[in-house]
């Protein structure tokens, strides 16, 4: 079966509509779609330059009742490195989620913050460190 892909004009509305209702979603999009690239970039696949490939799944019941998920080349690159990707972000970000909490932690339970030089004292101080402005504990 043809199907009509979208013309470059409309992929860019897409995008654009996708990037600024979606930006989260877009994000990983953009993600598994420039890791994909690297991947799909083999010889071994064999796409041409203006050629489609569509990415399907198939489920095969076989004998026995096991089933079977039976995916192309394609489709194949695409599960995997659709959980990669997601992996990889979710390490890299892992690292950063934990010292921003850290520090949120530190400013909220051991420390006051000047309300005239911003610089963040030690709890129970009466007077600021650095501006000698006297601290409204809470
Ligand atoms: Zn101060």
């Amino acid at each position: 079966m043809l199907c009509e892909m979208p013309s470059e004009e409309a992929r860019r509305k897409f995008t654009d509509w996708f990037k600024k209702n979606y930006p989260q979603e877009y994000y990983f999009f953009h993600k598994i779609e420039s890791n994909l690239d690297k991947l799909y970039s083999t010889k071994h696949l064999g796409l041409h330059e203006g050629e489609f490939a569509e990415i399907a799944i198939n489920v095969q019941k076989r004998e026995g009742g096991k089933y079977h998920l039976a995916a192309d080349p394609f489709t194949s690159i695409f599960l995997g490195s659709i959980c990669k990707t997601m992996m990889d972000e979710f390490a890299n970000n892992i690292e950063s989620i934990a010292s921003d909490r850290v520090q949120k932690e530190f400013e909220n339970r051991f420390s006051i913050k000047c309300l005239n030089c911003k610089i963040v004292n030690l709890t129970h101080s009466k007077y600021c460190n650095m501006c000698g402005s006297e601290l409204l504990s809470n």
